[in-house]
């Protein structure tokens, strides 16, 4: 990644891709404390346009508030900076990665008086569970490893310090070869793949874990609110993992992996082991939604 083309924002200024590095000494790099964010811009007939800029801001800044992480910019400059970043690097679709982490001042887990950095990239990022994964479904094993207890790290925040427990659980599954792992609480109820929202389908309605142990997902509330339209209705609660083996559907939302339908888990097909009915719906819908064919939801896209 560090190897290529391009410019980077990194503290206010634009500089070489090349030329972003930091030193070895870095806070975030030893002791896991930084937040960021993940978002796309997608192609569009009136030009790239980046998929909910305000809402992923606000979640970047709620990230540091839980931390409090002291935000050297305001969102204002970051949003302009994010367009600037898919604007001067040529791209018309992309992966937006905005990240704050503290400097290398000091040793030691006080964070308290360091200085906080932050930087901005944009390059471009296939389906990231794979185009085939995107139609026909994908591969789903559960994890050994727990999401995070509520009292051991923050759900709500998107931190780097979270993603230590994605890998275990990714890498775990990915070895056997599943496409990705679920991760279940620390009772024994689902929470959420290693980078993705779950939904599943039963008799025409769709459920998704509550917000206690998993990320509160731009892409899962998008979805929330088309299949509302659609007059689908949506129960958020607890859901243990045989109610999804005896799903009629099921599917991961992120920004990453988009709306991917899910046809096993846990060497049990689900449903007819095929991207379901409604979800093919909703992903036709979020898909409209990203590339501008939604005058619904147009204040959904903020074009570069
Ligand atoms: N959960 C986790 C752990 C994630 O990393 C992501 C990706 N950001 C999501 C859920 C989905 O969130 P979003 O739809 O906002 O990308």
């Amino acid at each position: 990644m560090a190897d290529r083309d391009g410019v980077i924002w990194s503290d206010g200024k634009i500089i070489p891709w090349r030329e972003a590095t930091t030193h070895v000494l870095t806070h975030t790099l030893h002791y896991g404390l930084g937040v960021f964010e993940g978002l796309r811009a997608y192609r569009t007939p009136r030009g790239p346009a980046i998929f909910r800029l305000q809402d992923h801001t606000d979640r970047l800044f709620n990230s540091a508030h839980i931390f409090m992480m002291r935000m050297p910019y305001d969102k204002d400059t970051l949003m302009q900076a994010q367009c600037d970043m898919v604007k001067q690097n040529k791209l018309d679709s992309c992966y937006i990665r905005p990240i704050a982490f503290y400097g290398s001042e000091a040793m030691g887990i006080s964070a308290t008086t360091l200085s906080v950095h932050m930087a901005i990239a944009a390059w471009p990022w296939g389906a990231y569970l794979g185009s085939e994964g995107l139609e026909k479904g994908i591969r789903v094993k559960t994890s050994s490893f727990s999401r995070h207890h509520v009292n051991v790290n923050m759900c709500r925040a998107k931190s780097v310090t979270t993603y230590a427990n994605s890998i275990l659980a990714h890498q775990e599954v990915a070895h056997d070869g599943y496409d990705e792992a679920l991760l279940l609480d620390v009772d024994g109820y689902v929470a959420e793949g290693a980078g993705e929202n779950i939904f599943i389908i039963k008799h025409g309605k769709l459920y998704t874990p509550d917000m206690t142990s998993c990320l509160e997902g731009i892409t899962r509330a998008s979805i929330i609110e088309l299949a509302g339209e659609i007059g689908v209705p949506v129960i958020e609660k607890r859901i243990t993992r045989d109610e999804v083996y005896c799903a009629d559907e099921a599917f991961f939302t992120g920004t990453a992996a988009e709306v991917t339908p899910i046809r096993e888990l846990d060497n049990r097909r689900i449903g007819n082991g095929e991207r379901g009915p409604i979800t093919a719906r909703l992903q036709a819908m979020f898909f409209d939604c990203v590339s501008g064919k939604a005058e619904k939801h147009a204040s959904w896209l903020t074009y570069v």
